[in-house]
């Protein structure tokens, strides 16, 4: 966190002050009520580069939320800025719908070159809109489509984005018919170790967690909706930073596969390294039938496709379609960012130091009762933060600590430190930094976060949050 110092520096820095005052004044007049980060991240990024957000204000911040996953690189990283530059300088079209383009085409061989072998070899991509919810939208169509199936089988914490009534609001007759636009969602229980519903934890937890869902799908009187497919994120990360057993991926990839049921695995978040493996599937060795991919395939712009099974590909012509599926931009970042990770095996790197971050806060949560839990893989870690001074709930479990939560959030912004809250009551602080970070970089996130939790838990774990710094 450094300020200005200089005389003429710091006269500007109170002019971009109150700049930055103005526009986050003039933001919360005009825009929805519905924003989000801009309320517990009152900060005006002016510059970035790698980990470090400048706000108008001169403050400097380590990004620990990088684009909610999506800067595998880290902000402006040389080799993205230069496949932009690149496309911007040949005067190739930025806009194409989702005609074939060299830029394109690179994309796709970039991206089929990191996919399982069986999807590689045997895979159909759709390019969908640019977010994350559309790949999502058009994963669960197709799979509709391809089974003449209505349900959906999905996961309690789950989080696959925000669209859901679209096909709903449509029209289009013939374009509703090839789909019930209700979906009909089976929920199943997820492993969540930290807070196991069936008491146990661990891999006997994951264990019953598979036998339910086998259970309960052969089961006549069971009310499951037959399912067009299964959605599954490989880590969880809104839902709290929870990673299944290998063993328990694995159970479901069988029961799926046995039952004709096919398998989407979610990997908007969870791709591109983020996790310890290039894709996180790949820790367990399953192969899904569709995989969606968004945020960090688009570089830190926006991009979202699916690669599925080439049998599943039943669509007609224009069975999906959408304006934005050709930003080529996007694609040229999305290009650099893939062969930069996997060149420079940055997926090794997350795994190492993802585990030397994960013990060092498990060091700290010995030290501060009010951490609950702290888990993770690669780089994707979570930290619960729980109410110690409040009585356990009817199964022993202490409850969650949203309040705390929040202040850590806020002492964290106060010693120049961006992390997001998540899981079930956002008592999570959620680390997603990107995989550039350096060994110094981690040592001071984790100095700064120690340092606001230490602040938070001092105020105790019900006092409401005040003005973040
Ligand atoms: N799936 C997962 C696993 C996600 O984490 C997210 C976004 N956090 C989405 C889908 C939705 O992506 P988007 O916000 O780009 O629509």
């Amino acid at each position: 966190m450094a300020v200005s110092s200089a005389p003429g520096q710091l006269a500007a820095a109170a002019d971009d002050l109150s700049a930055g005052e103005a526009i986050l004044r003039r933001q919360a007049q005009r825009e929805s009520a519905a924003r989000t980060y801009a309320r517990s991240l009152p900060v005006v990024p002016v510059r970035a580069r790698g980990m470090t957000v400048e706000g108008a204000d001169g403050r400097r911040y380590l990004d620990c939320l990088s684009g909610a996953g999506t800067l595998a690189l880290g902000h402006n990283h040389p080799v993205v800025l230069e496949a932009v530059r690149r496309v911007l300088d040949s005067g190739a079209p930025l806009h194409v719908l989702d005609m074939a383009t060299p830029v394109k085409d690179a994309f796709t061989t970039a991206l089929f070159e990191t996919l399982p072998r069986e999807l590689a070899e045997h895979g159909r991509i759709q390019f969908c809109g640019p977010a994350g919810t559309d790949a999502v939208e058009a994963a669960i169509k197709l799979a509709r489509t391809a089974t003449g199936r209505g349900g959906l089988l999905a996961f309690s914490g789950a989080y696959h984005g925000m669209t859901a009534a679209a096909l709903g609001a449509t029209g289009d007759t013939d374009m509703r018919a090839t789909v019930d636009a209700d979906v009909r969602v089976t929920r199943l229980p997820y492993p969540y170790d930290y807070r196991c519903p069936f008491g146990t934890g661990g891999e006997r937890g994951a264990e019953l967690s598979a036998r339910w869902t086998a259970h309960l799908l052969d089961d006549p009187k069971g009310g499951v909706q037959p399912p067009a497919a299964m959605l599954l994120e490989p880590v969880q990360g809104e839902g709290g930073v929870i990673p299944p057993p290998d063993s328990w991926m694995r159970r479901m990839r069988e029961i799926t596969a046995s039952r004709g049921i096919p398998l989407i695995a979610d990997e908007v978040q969870t791709g591109v390294g983020r996790t310890g493996t290039f894709w996180a599937v790949e820790r367990s060795g399953i192969v899904p039938d569709v995989m969606v991919m968004s945020k960090a395939i688009g570089g830190s712009l926006p991009l979202a496709v699916i690669v599925y099974r080439d049998d599943l590909d039943v669509w007609r012509p224009g069975a999906h379609a959408g304006t934005f599926r050709g930003n080529q931009l996007a694609m040229a970042a999305g290009t650099a960012t893939l062969r930069h990770v996997r060149e420079n095996a940055l997926q090794v790197r997350a795994a190492t130091i993802g585990a030397r971050m994960l013990s060092r806060l498990r060091g700290l949560a010995a030290h501060h009762a009010c951490v609950g839990d702290v888990r993770g893989r690669g780089l994707m870690i979570g930290v619960e933060l729980v109410d110690t001074a409040a009585e356990p709930d009817e199964f022993g479990a202490v409850p969650a600590a949203p309040l705390l939560a929040a202040r850590v959030q806020q002492e964290a912004l106060r010693r120049g430190l961006i992390i997001e809250l998540g899981g079930r009551h956002a008592s999570v602080v959620r680390l997603l930094p990107p995989l550039t970070i350096t060994d110094e970089q981690a040592e001071a996130v984790l100095d700064r976060l120690g340092a606001a939790i230490e602040a938070a838990a001092a105020s105790g774990p019900r006092e409401a949050p005040g003005g973040a710094g």
